[in-house]
């Protein structure tokens, strides 16, 4: 926290990526040191997730770990909570739509139940094997208040395989958000920014800012007009270093 305070940057997520190991006492640890340092937190979900699998106990270990991911980040004082929801396997998207809508309005209700304040948002996701278009994820929304998306804008280029790139695309997405969940939606917005390399099959890796096509410049070019507020996380191999390109990017195009 201090030493990105130091750098001027403003935001963490917390990654859970490959399992939720923090406890209590540190989690309480890190809110007052984010307070201290003005950071604000979102919380990223272990990986493990897939809310289409055939079998019924992955599903409920999957719901497990977003809820232990939730409650640790809340204790954390983090806003949202994101993931990567499902896998369509072989079946009929909107099959595999009314089965994570139906998790997650389970658990939305557990996190009531327990007095957990945070937001769930399923991510968009990197390749067309994963449940989470933007379309997916809005409609999540409509159909389930309180629920966002979180957008992470490199892959849905990926998933595209290289066609979401340009302002247009950009500020057709935030217009979506908008038409469909309310310009408020725009205010409290969930967003992964980075480089990233597709293949066939779409998202391959993540890569720094100066190697990837994506034209993440436009997108944060789309972010200022559509006068977007919220959590960016950059998740570049190079993290800060490429935090800070976007920061220093995001502050000249405020500014003018
Ligand atoms: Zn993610």
């Amino acid at each position: 926290m201090k030493r990105l305070a130091e750098l001027g940057l403003r935001h963490l997520e917390i990654e859970f990526v490959r399992g939720v190991k923090m406890g209590q006492d540190t989690a309480k640890e890190i809110r007052a040191l984010a307070e201290e340092h003005d950071i604000s937190l979102t919380v990223h979900a272990p990986y493990y997730v897939n809310l289409n699998s055939a079998e019924p106990q992955k599903i409920s270990a999957s719901k497990d770990r977003i809820i232990q991911a939730a409650r640790v980040g809340a204790w954390a004082g983090a806003t949202s909570v994101t993931f990567h929801a499902a896998y369509y396997h072989d079946d009929d998207p909107e099959e595999v739509y009314g089965r994570v809508k139906c998790s997650m309005e389970d658990m939305l209700e557990r996190l009531d139940d327990e007095g957990i304040a945070i937001r769930l948002s399923p991510e968009t996701t990197g390749g067309p094997s994963q449940f989470g278009t933007l379309e997916e994820l809005v409609r999540l929304g409509v159909d389930i208040p309180g629920v966002y998306p979180c957008v992470d804008f490199s892959h849905l280029f990926a998933r595209s395989l290289g066609e979401f790139n340009t302002y247009e695309h950009f500020q057709g997405a935030l217009q979506l958000i908008k038409d469909n969940l309310g310009a408020g939606a725009l205010q409290e917005q969930h967003i992964h920014l980075s480089g990233i390399e597709y293949g066939p099959k779409g998202e391959k890796r993540h890569l720094p800012l100066e190697e990837t096509e994506f034209r993440y410049g436009d997108v944060l070019k789309a972010l200022v007009d559509f006068d977007v507020a919220g959590w960016l996380t950059c998740e570049s191999p190079i993290l800060e270093e490429d935090a800070l390109i976007l920061q220093g990017l995001y502050d000249e195009l405020k500014s003018t």
